[in-house]
């Protein structure tokens, strides 16, 4: 990686330019704006020496590599449209790293709640234009609330026809009957099932109540959800310590047993439970995991086995086309100013693991827009504190990280101080794979990311597995 000096454009100083060269090609990124640009030599050079010629000039400008002013390098505008709705504290799990100690007879939200809280996001979203959002029913298990959940649909067809509303669910699979199926198809629900790969590992981790093993049922309600018609299934999968042993088998599992499922390999970090403090993967853990992945994943494209892992493919569409999709790791954390949570009693949170009283945002019965209570909560709650160590200001991968997760520091310190060190290692090693893909394998790097066309480079499908790479 070279540092290179600041470029000059139209009277205008672009510093935090960045060069890395692979074996195929050169990356440009400018971390300011969180732009990049794959180079040949020769216009590597044209950088390196400071002066790039007019033709050069006039891609960087066209590829937004030169629009570092303070405007557009930053805009971390207020702008919710992911909405999370606590449903349930009740689950029939009690995974070994759950963050909630989840009951099996939790608390759940009640429909007059339910209705208040959709009912403030539909008059947000009217009152601000806001024509498209997401919302994920979220628990303990959610499907323990099925009716409720699809009653977020039938209410959001009825009383907002006008906007388009995603809606998805993450469950631990052990409730998909086929009626279930049906009726989550029908309502066009999207699905991610939580399997933390092949059996034995699956099984050590994830247990229901009563200590019994739960893949079997997990498996079937994947299954069922395959033969009801149910499109976009994705899964969730937790490694812990001893699972980084076993990233090829976890993601061999994958590709064998459902090679038609997204996955995102989530390490787990504390705190889980107590007991199960010893199984998080600790910052010293996280470049192992990336590596490994990564690796792997290479591995498994070329062999024609596409497994789609959710980090990894964001890192790579960050950089190829600065996606910004992946509220926690694309621009930094944006819980609050994309990311909402309604908790049971309509409380709103900038993230469903903050719900300290402290951090509290507004209500869903406050009568307060739903924007106006996130800006006024950006200037007082220590949640929206600026995260920095003096590493961050010479780091190429400022844009997409900021200093991590929020939730991890306000956890680990009680105030917002520094920067979450497990976002920091997982930033560095996450990008720093991703930028070596692409300068070695360019094709491979945008077939993976999904990117047909890219700077001059149109990707036919399989062409990496071709002899290209
Ligand atoms: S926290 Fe680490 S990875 Fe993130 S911007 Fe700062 S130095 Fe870079
Ligand atoms: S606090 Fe952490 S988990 Fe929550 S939105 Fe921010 S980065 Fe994501």
């Amino acid at each position: 990686m070279k540092v290179l000096p600041p470029l000059y454009v139209d009277g205008l100083e672009v510093p935090g330019l960045y060069l890395f060269e692979g074996a195929k090609t050169c990356f440009l990124l400018n971390r300011e704006s969180g732009t990049g640009m794959m180079l040949d030599r020769e216009l590597a050079e044209q950088m390196e020496a400071g002066v790039p010629s007019g033709e050069l000039l006039g891609k960087l400008v066209s590829r937004g590599m030169t629009n570092a002013g303070p405007a557009a390098a930053c805009d971390r505008g207020v702008r919710p449209d992911f909405f999370l709705i606590d449903m349930t504290q009740a689950c029939n799990f009690a995974c070994c790293y759950c963050l909630r100690n989840p009951e099996s007879e939790g608390k759940r939200i009640s429909s007059e709640m339910l209705e208040h809280i959709l009912d403030k996001m539909i008059a947000y979203c009217k009152a601000h234009g806001v024509t498209h959002i997401s919302i994920q029913p979220w628990g303990g298990e959610p499907l323990l609330e099925l009716d409720k959940v699809l009653y977020i649909r039938e209410k959001m067809n009825r009383d907002a026809p006008w906007l388009d509303v995603n809606i998805s669910i993450e469950t631990n699979g052990s409730r998909i009957t086929a009626d279930a199926a049906k009726r989550l198809r029908d309502a066009n629900i999207g699905i991610g099932v939580s399997i933390d790969g092949p059996r034995e590992i699956h099984d050590s981790q994830r247990r229901d109540v009563g200590d019994h093993a739960t893949f079997d049922q997990v498996m079937e309600g994947i299954q069922r959800l395959r033969e009801n018609g149910v499109k976009h299934i994705g899964s969730i999968s937790v490694i812990t310590k001893p699972g980084l042993e076993h990233i090829d088998e976890i993601l061999d599992f994958f590709a064998e047993e459902l090679p038609d499922l997204s996955v995102k390999i989530n390490p787990m970090h504390s705190p889980g439970r107590r007991e199960a403090l010893s199984l998080a993967v600790g910052a010293e853990d996280i470049s192992v995991l990336v590596e490994k992945t990564a690796g792997k994943l290479k591995k498994l494209w070329l062999q024609g086995r596409k497994v789609k892992e959710g980090n990894f493919t964001s890192a790579l569409q960050n950089l190829l086309a600065r996606s910004d999709a992946n509220i926690c790791k694309s621009h930094g954390c944006m819980g609050g100013r994309r990311m909402l949570i309604f908790d049971q009693n309509g409380d709103m949170f900038p993230c469903e693991i903050v719900d300290y009283p402290s951090e509290k945002l507004g209500n869903a019965e406050d009568g307060v827009d739903i924007m106006d209570s996130v800006q006024t909560g950006i200037g007082k709650k220590e949640y929206f504190k600026e995260k920095h160590k003096a590493e961050c200001d010479c780091c190429p991968w400022w844009y997409y990280c900021q200093g991590g997760c929020t939730s991890a520091i306000l956890y680990e310190r009680g105030c917002v101080e520094g920067v979450d060190e497990c976002g920091c290692a997982s930033a560095k090693a996450l990008y720093e794979q991703a930028i070596r893909l692409i300068t070695d394998a360019p094709e491979l790097a945008a077939e993976m990311a999904g990117i047909r066309q890219y700077a001059g480079l149109t990707v036919e499908p399989g062409a990496a597995r071709k002899g290209k790479q």
